[in-house]
């Protein structure tokens, strides 16, 4: 990386961690600054059947490989891990392909209503909103809770009465419906089953090349759910948790026994006082305090470990470094 770039990109970390009105420095001082940088995403895990063919296939890697590209990019060029994860999940909101933004699932009286969740590690600063309608980036109106509100977490009306005031994008709900999302509803609540292909949230944690980490996820929620229902998607230490002390972590899966775990924080912790990796900790959270397929965890630490951890069929995720790893994957 140029000399200038790293001095630009060095000004905005500062800059950016000032602006943070919710949090403090504790974590800054935690970073280990070694210049390198590592992003890890996911789009839900679930059970994508195995035999959804190559194009389905394609258009999956395709989608995943381009949101990793966007916020690999943001971290070569010198800037930080908070604008990585936004662009990252910016990007997969306006997928229809995600349970998120565009794409989100229906609740049971066939509305919509999402769920995002950012956190700053090097301040423990973080902005959440839960139950909006009219968003059209979720993750966008937590950041600005995160940097221009005094408060933590906004809910519903507040949080689009919020999301006005901040310059924050509003649609008709009706921009969140697809085709997809509605035949499911309407096969879940046939079936009283669970949706087959799983949730499809999103998520992103990076480590930026000035040792601040950060993580991000954003989610309509699981579909048929009761209005009023949130999941972890939106709160802090369950479904996302960032400290320059640990790890950037963020969930997917079954939002309720996500909360019950605090699993976000659970492995930020067993990183940050059992010096465990984050590969040892998201295994060990997901072995042997949650249900076999409950659902899954990216982690990336503050030395620039990626764990992509599991526990059902699939796992939509990607993962890139500065070394040269750039890999996307479904399945096991
Ligand atoms: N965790 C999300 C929720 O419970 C759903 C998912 O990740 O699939 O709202």
């Amino acid at each position: 990386m140029r000399p200038i770039r790293l001095l630009a990109g060095l000004l905005l970390a500062a800059a950016a961690s000032m602006t943070g009105c919710a949090g403090n420095d504790a974590g800054s001082s935690d970073a280990l600054t070694t210049g390198k940088w590592s992003i890890a995403l996911h789009g839900g895990a679930g059970f994508v059947p195995y035999d959804i063919g190559p194009e389905k296939t394609a258009e999956y890697e395709r989608s995943l490989s381009n949101a990793l590209r966007a916020g690999a990019e943001v971290l070569d060029e010198g800037g930080t891990a908070l604008d990585a994860v936004e662009v990252v999940v910016r990007i997969l909101e306006d997928d229809p392909l995600y349970n998120a933004g565009r794409g989100a699932v229906f609740t049971a009286d066939g509305g919509h209503e999402l769920d995002a969740s950012i956190m700053d590690g090097s301040t423990h600063a973080c902005g959440a909103v839960t139950g909006v309608r009219t968003v059209r980036h979720p993750i966008t109106l937590a950041r600005r809770v995160m940097e221009r509100s005094r408060h933590v977490f906004f809910a519903a009306d507040g949080a689009e009465h919020f999301a006005d005031s901040a310059g924050v994008e509003r649609v008709e709900t009706s921009f969140f419906d697809t085709e997809r999302r509605r035949k499911v509803l309407e096969e879940v609540l046939a079936e009283r089953a669970q949706e087959k292909e799983g949730g499809s949230t999103v998520g992103c944690v990076a480590l930026d090349t000035y040792g601040n980490v950060a993580a991000a996820t954003s989610t309509g929620g699981m579909t048929a759910k009761a209005p009023g229902r949130i999941g972890d998607s939106p709160i802090i230490g369950a479904g996302t948790y960032a400290s320059n002390r640990s790890c950037a972590v963020s969930c997917t899966g079954v939002g309720e026994q996500y909360i019950r775990n605090t699993v976000a924080r659970d492995i930020a912790a067993l990183v940050e006082f059992e010096q465990m990796s984050a590969e040892e900790a998201a295994t060990l959270v997901h072995t042997r305090y949650l249900d076999p397929r409950d659902g899954g965890a990216i982690v990336v630490s503050r030395t620039g470990e990626i764990a992509l951890v599991f526990t059902t069929r699939s796992m939509l995720r990607g993962a890139a470094d500065s070394s040269g790893r750039f890999d996307v994957a479904i399945w096991e």
